[in-house]
């Protein structure tokens, strides 16, 4: 081991299907990655040999390799260590099984896999469906990858489910490209804040995605790879099967949970695949803090972009008569007091007018493509803004936006999730 700058460097030598997994915690910290020798590959992008790469606060790593490499780590880890355990060999067969399915779909020119994957929080379904993609678009595919986990997905800022057609694979240290990501705005960081509304979203989601099939013919082959939040309980099954039913899935991976397995065994239809997968046992369990965390690191690189990769956002006033602010439900009445003919699930996705006020500081607005209000709920979004100053007396927000002046529309979607600007 040497030591340079006060950074630790150190050399680890892998043998085949082992994998080096290390964490970087402090903010100060950085910790940087070089592949010397071998081949390696991070969540199912490959290494450059030479290349060094970056790691900031949060990060948590594996590198794996199938047939041996030599690695240099310098800079503190929270964590570091080599694992010679992993399922990537059971992982690496689900991609060859939905190449299989990709390759007969191709022939037969029909729709390719809809894979969904599901599971508790913390074992791994974000990553996974990382590396299928990946692995898909490393063959030359072009799969869509749908990201309905709410609170820390990967499409976009929290608060959204979204859609993104994979082009290549992620960046080691960024993850996937986020061109023109098809996003529809929820407003709230876990699908049991409005049920109703999740599934509408959702079905909605699913349509668009479909269409997309019908017109790609390359895409079609490679088929969907949807990733899902931890909720699998109670309501939170509801709404899987939903889900799964709405993207008219055919292969659902389980993670971990026997339970959840032989729940979906017993109440899907035979032809959807239920396949059981360990999680890796280097998932990190992460807390309640680093994950409102996570979620704070996202909006601000929505905004500001990567240590990489810097934006620089515009701020700029806007007058409250210029804009009309909109919250997608209303407060619940009693059935004795609802109009005929309405149902209590209705005020759910009630849209409600908000006159500007104090309470929006630090919110994130959805920009709308809709222009007409009847069709806000359903129609997927052109951005995110957010709230800095709210001056009531001479009725004036000033916004926070990726875009300059003017706004693409007017009408804006209150989300709960809120950011601090302190750039
Ligand atoms: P889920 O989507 O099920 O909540 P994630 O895929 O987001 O779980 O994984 C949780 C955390 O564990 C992520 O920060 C991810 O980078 C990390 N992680 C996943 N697999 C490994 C692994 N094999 N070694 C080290 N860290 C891992």
């Amino acid at each position: 081991m040497k030591m340079t700058d006060k950074k630790v460097l150190q050399e680890y030598t892998l043998d085949q299907d082992q994998e080096l997994r290390f964490e970087v915690e402090s903010k100060t910290d950085k910790v940087y990655l070089t592949l010397k020798s071998g081949i390696a590959e991070v969540f199912g992008t490959e290494i450059v040999k030479g290349k060094t790469y970056e790691f900031t606060a949060g990060a948590k790593i594996a590198v794996y390799t199938w047939h041996g490499c030599v690695l240099e780590v310098k800079g503190k880890t929270d964590v570091i260590y080599t694992a010679k355990e992993t399922p990537m060999v059971i992982y690496s067969n689900c991609h060859g099984a939905l190449e299989f399915m990709r390759i007969e779909a191709e022939k037969d020119n029909k729709r390719g896999p809809i894979a969904m994957l599901v599971g508790p929080t913390d074992v791994g379904k974000s990553t996974i469906s990382r590396i299928l993609l990946n692995y898909a678009v490393r063959m030359g595919r072009r799969p869509i990858f749908v990201d309905l986990d709410v609170g820390q997905g990967q499409v976009s800022i929290p608060g959204t489910v979204g859609a993104l057609m994979i082009e290549r694979p992620a960046a080691i240290d960024e993850g996937f490209s986020q061109e023109a990501p098809l996003v529809y705005n929820f407003g709230h960081k876990t699908p049991h804040a409005n049920s109703t509304l999740f599934h509408i979203l959702v079905e909605q989601l699913a349509t668009t995605v479909k269409e997309r099939l019908e017109v790609n013919k390359r895409t079609r082959a490679s088929g969907v790879i949807i990733n899902t939040c931890g909720w699998t309980k109670a309501e939170g099954y509801k709404q899987l099967l939903g889900s799964a039913k709405a993207f008219e899935v055919d292969v659902i991976m389980v993670l971990d949970q026997e339970r959840l397995y032989n729940e979906l065994v017993r109440d899907l239809p035979n032809f959807v695949k239920v396949v059981f997968l360990p999680k890796s046992g280097g998932v990190v369990e992460r807390s309640k803090s680093i994950r409102s965390e996570a979620r704070d690191q996202r909006i601000r690189e929505y905004f500001y972009g990567t240590v990489r990769n810097s934006l620089y956002p515009h701020s700029f006033d806007v007058k409250f008569s210029e804009v009309k602010i909109c919250k997608i439900g209303a407060p619940a009445l009693p059935d004795s007091c609802l109009p005929l003919g309405m149902k209590a699930d209705d005020h759910m996705t009630k849209l409600v007018v908000l006159t500007p006020n104090a309470g929006l500081l630090h919110h994130i607005l959805a920009v709308s493509f809709s222009e007409k209000e009847e069709e806000v709920i359903t129609s997927h979004v052109a951005g995110f803004v957010c709230v800095t100053n709210v001056d009531a007396e001479r009725q004036i927000l000033t916004i926070l936006s990726p875009q300059p002046k003017p706004l693409p529309n007017n009408i804006l979607v209150l989300s709960e999730l809120q950011f601090m600007d302190t750039h």
